[in-house]
């Protein structure tokens, strides 16, 4: 084993999908260490130090999210989560628990192998990624001064109002990782009430028609329906 690969513990109990994804990471250079259970993952975890966690939800003995709730109560390490379901509370639910993201299967492995690759470049830069000394964050053409709350695309400023430029700071300090609404909310505006997903959405649509994104067009900032968004670079 080269010690200079990253460990990846997948975590999945369908054996085709398992091979299917270990052979996927292998090709790409990761030592992947699996399990098919909850129990088996937690052994695992302790006795490996895995770099990431690629988890399934649905596991014969508990519940993946199970296996989550036990990490994130001592590490940071990024975990992926495999969801079949188009259920998106659960995804939600995975998120706001500390996933780092997801997959809906079937998924492609570039987007798998895109997901992984972000997940651990971000915990290695501790969300650093992309910020520059002088408070500036960097993504593609989009630029972010923090000290001076401005905003730029291409070199050209764009206007926000106060609780624009919050968001988009807020998803930039996240860059990569999937928000929810409600971790959003509550990060802008404290605490949620009935009209705040709608308000959220507003405001990202005017983010989006002020950056001068076409409606559908994924560009710095993508949309999980019913999940929340994302600001991430469009070489991703
Ligand atoms: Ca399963």
């Amino acid at each position: 084993m080269n010690n200079n690969k990253y460990k990846i513990l997948l975590v999945e109990d369908e054996s085709n999908i398992r091979n299917l994804i270990s052979a996927m990471l292998e090709a790409s250079q990761y030592h992947v260490i699996t399990a098919t259970t909850c129990g088996e993952a937690e052994t695992m975890f302790s006795s490996y130090l895995p770099d990431l966690i690629i988890l399934d939800l649905g596991l014969p003995d508990k519940n993946g999210m199970e296996l989550l709730k036990l990490v994130r109560s001592g590490s940071l390490i990024p975990v992926i989560i495999l969801s079949a379901r188009a259920d998106e509370r659960d995804k939600v639910e995975a998120l706001d628990m500390g996933a780092n993201d997801y997959v809906t299967k079937p998924f492609g492995s570039a987007e798998l192998l895109a997901r992984v690759r972000s997940a651990l470049r971000n915990n290695r830069h501790c969300s650093d990624e992309g910020k520059l000394p002088g408070g500036k964050f960097v993504l593609d053409d989009l630029v972010i001064d923090y000290d001076a709350r401005q905003i730029f695309i291409a070199g050209k400023e764009i206007k926000l109002t106060q609780t624009e430029y919050n968001i988009v700071a807020l998803l930039s300090e996240y860059s990569g990782k999937m928000m929810t609404y409600s971790a959003i909310i509550k990060a802008v505006w404290g605490y949620p009430d009935e009209g705040s997903i709608k308000k959220l959405q507003v405001n990202m649509a005017n983010i989006r028609k002020k950056f001068g994104i076409k409606p559908g067009e994924k560009s710095y900032i993508t949309n999980e329906l019913g999940v929340g968004y994302r600001m991430c670079s469009d070489k991703n």
